[in-house]
């Protein structure tokens, strides 16, 4: 029997850059001491007391089906947050809960896009995006930024594919690069957006890890709200990745023709996931300051550690839980830089290439070893490179 062509080619085969990940993960199983920074997974588990928020909802009934857009305070909550952060007007009509921001990736790409329609992307993406474009029935567009722009997209690599595509979506605090967009850069894909008459999907789920610069919504530039759509989740936020729970911020017409597909899809996000998750956005900011503490404060350590080598560069990054690498001094791609680093170091990062080609010649870092470990496996990365380019 015959699959869907549609299904068959969400993942167009061979090798995804991810070998690493899995090799890292064969020899940790094994007993040996990997020094993993590949996964965008917090060191520590999500909050007692949100879990107490979960289990007590769960524990006094609310165990069945829940509303599908989303319980009624929480996104008021939601919407509150948006508001509060954005300066855009925003009601609970404008918000869909959903089942974390990949299902949100999905949901906004199936609103906005016909089969056969071109959805631009940027190039270095994070691994799903390719992949859920085509879920959605599209013809997936990469547009290839570039390291010495610190790979902020430029005019001409933006208007060249926008002619005739349909959608845009973007990443800024970016993975894999840890790049926050600059205002001038977020001016430019608004404009670029308008001037080609495109829907413009912003992911925001690292909107709370910003360590230098400012975070900066599209929506919020002028003539953008009703052509943009935002996705926002708890996973990076609140280290409740497990729990499956984000949203969509869209214009007011298009939320119920996202319920429509949640209906048909998803039904929606279990009640006590939606308790703990309306819990902990009511806890404020200093418990999003406190799960990206370790971030802000290992990115400084790296920085600090990658002083003074010509080895390796580091792309100047404002946000997130990553750091990107440049390893081209090596002579290496990225995906034989982290084999060789794996074999010899036992340190497990990403290839850049499993995250584009705009990254080749890269390596991915995720924050997210204890600190002592983190600037060991960097002291370690560091003279690896060096032996490397000697
Ligand atoms: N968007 C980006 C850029 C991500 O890095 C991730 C996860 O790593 C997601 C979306 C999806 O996150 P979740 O589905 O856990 O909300």
């Amino acid at each position: 029997m015959q699959l869907s062509n549609r299904i068959t080619n969400i993942t167009k085969g061979g090798s995804d850059g991810w070998d690493v990940f899995y090799k890292a993960r064969a020899m940790k199983n094994a007993g040996q001491d990997i020094l993993e920074l590949t996964i965008g997974e917090h060191d520590r588990k999500t909050d007692a007391q949100i879990l107490r928020a979960m289990y007590d909802s769960a524990a006094t009934g609310n165990t069945g089906y829940a509303s599908v857009p989303g319980m009624q305070p929480l996104r008021e909550a939601i919407a509150k947050r948006v508001e509060a952060r954005t300066g855009v007007a925003t009601t609970f009509e404008n918000i869909i809960v959903t089942p974390g921001g990949q299902a949100a990736l999905f949901a906004t790409h199936m609103a906005v896009l016909d089969p056969g329609d071109r959805a631009l992307y940027l190039d270095p993406y994070y691994a799903t995006y390719p992949g859920t474009l085509r879920a959605a029935g599209a013809v997936d567009v990469p547009i290839e930024t570039r390291p010495e722009n610190d790979f902020q997209p430029t005019r001409d690599e933006l208007a060249v594919s926008a002619k005739g595509a349909r959608s845009l979506l973007i990443n800024s605090p970016n993975n894999p690069t840890g790049v926050v967009y600059s205002q001038d850069t977020m001016q430019l894909i608004c404009d670029v957006a308008r001037e080609n008459d495109l829907w413009l999907i912003s992911d925001e789920v690292y909107d709370t890890q910003i360590w230098e610069g400012e975070h900066r919504t599209p929506r919020a530039f002028a003539g953008m709200e009703e052509r943009t759509l935002v996705i926002g989740s708890m996973s990076k936020s609140h280290a409740m990745t497990g729990s499956r729970v984000g949203w969509i911020v869209a214009p007011r017409v298009v939320v119920p023709r996202l319920i429509d597909l949640s209906t048909s899809t998803t039904y929606g996000v279990p009640g006590f996931i939606q308790e703990a998750a309306l819990f902990a956005l009511n806890q404020g900011e200093t418990l999003e300051t406190d799960v990206g503490a370790p971030f802000q404060r290992r990115r400084l350590l790296a920085y600090e550690t990658l002083k003074g080598t010509n080895a390796v560069r580091l792309v100047p990054s404002g946000g997130a839980m990553y750091l990107m690498l440049d390893i081209r001094p090596t002579g290496l791609s990225g995906e034989d830089f982290a084999l060789a680093l794996l074999d010899a170091e036992k340190i497990a990062v990403m290839p850049g290439e499993s995250f584009g080609r705009a990254a080749a010649g890269h390596i991915r870092v995720a924050m997210t070893i204890d600190d002592d470990r983190f600037i060991t496996a960097l002291t370690r990365l560091v003279a690896f490179a060096q032996s490397l380019t000697a």
